[in-house]
């Protein structure tokens, strides 16, 4: 399988002296979704804005190959960014210009622009919104706007940073199922554990700027112990499926005793 990422000795810190990366080292494959889960403070989002080429860690970022800091457009802008705070993403008077914005600066005429903007406004549920106001959006439609910004570039890859901090249950919901209905490659940094379970092929914990643990959600989720050593909790819902699990295994073993 093509690598998308290939991350190695990744450090970097920020001009104040605090270090948020101390030698990352992570491989991200075409196609699959690779929740990075960490607790605040891990380095999540540090990791993120370095494999979007936003931030100049030391080490190497290869993107399918080649090092991420010398890519040229068009190649670059196959990286979409969905950043954590939807109003770093929007500045403009209408969600139509906010999400005209990147195929603009692709150089696409007008016309295959419009077109852009409804297909992304339409896979997020805005239809109708293009002129509309960003900022007088509710969280969870900002949310949505941000990422149709994202879409509208056609990205091969997407950077996703706590996409459902905020999002009220029904937005949570919607968000995950269109995350699994998407077929790009894509990196989620979060500390919600139930969303790593829901949308991970693989789970990388990040823990004082360091990956610790590479494993299949349903492997690392349940592994108490080491969820408590990284700084997590184990969810409910992960504490109820081992419950389960224990009590049919014990049942099982009575049956056979
Ligand atoms: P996470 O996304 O896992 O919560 P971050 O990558 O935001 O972690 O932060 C990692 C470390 O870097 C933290 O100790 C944080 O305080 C520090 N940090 C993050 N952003 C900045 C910044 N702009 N300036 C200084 N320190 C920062």
């Amino acid at each position: 399988m093509e690598k998308v990422f290939e991350v190695k000795g990744l450090c970097y810190r920020y001009p104040e002296g605090r270090e948020a990366l101390c030698g990352v080292d992570l491989e991200v494959f075409e196609g699959e979704s690779l929740v990075i889960l960490g607790p605040n403070g891990a380095g999540k989002s540090t990791l993120l804005l370095s494999l979007a080429g936003l931030l100049k860690p030391e080490g190497q970022v290869l993107y399918r190959g080649k090092p991420l800091a010398g890519l040229k457009d068009p190649r670059r802008l196959e990286i979409g960014f969905l950043f954590q705070d939807p109003d770093d993403q929007l500045f403009s008077l209408t969600v139509f210009e906010d999400v005209a914005f990147g195929p603009r600066q692709l150089g696409l005429p007008e016309e295959e622009v419009a077109c852009r903007v409804r297909e992304a406004l339409s896979r997020v549920g805005l239809e109708g919104f293009e002129e509309r106001s960003p900022h007088h959006l509710s969280f969870g439609e900002k949310r949505r706007a941000a990422l149709a910004t994202v879409l509208s570039m056609k990205p091969r890859v997407l950077l996703l940073d706590e996409p459902t901090s905020n999002l009220d249950p029904r937005a949570r919901r919607q968000f995950v199922d269109f995350m699994r209905s998407l077929s790009e490659t894509k990196v989620l940094a979060t500390h919600d554990l139930e969303l790593a379970y829901e949308v991970a092929d693989r789970v990388a914990l990040l823990y004082r700027g360091r990956v610790v643990h590479i494993g299949k959600p349903e492997q690392v989720l349940l592994d108490e112990v080491l969820l408590e050593r990284y700084g997590l909790e184990m969810p409910l819902f992960a504490r109820l499926l081992k419950g389960v699990g224990n009590a049919r295994k014990d049942y099982v073993a009575g049956l056979s005793s």
